[in-house]
């Protein structure tokens, strides 16, 4: 189990030249970035940083891309 917040691990994230695109659900339209990164059919790893999953992120080792989710609502 993680025991990091989410933004401590997004500050490792962003130390190792992760772009972040934010959060999910404010999104009008998917960034170009996660467009291209799903296009590629990457692996992207989901990491929970809290039980109910309302504080969620999501990167890509191979874009280096990441972002933020509230999968609670
Ligand atoms: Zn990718």
């Amino acid at each position: 189990m993680n025991t990091q917040t989410a933004t401590q691990f997004n500050e490792i994230l962003d130390k190792k030249g992760y772009k972040c695109l934010g959060w999910a659900n404010g999104w009008n339209s998917l960034p170009l970035e996660l467009k291209k990164c799903i296009h590629l059919e990457h692996n992207r790893t989901r990491v929970e940083h809290n039980r109910r999953g309302s504080d969620t992120t999501i990167y890509c080792g191979e874009c280096k891309i990441y972002y933020s989710v509230d999968s609670s609502d």
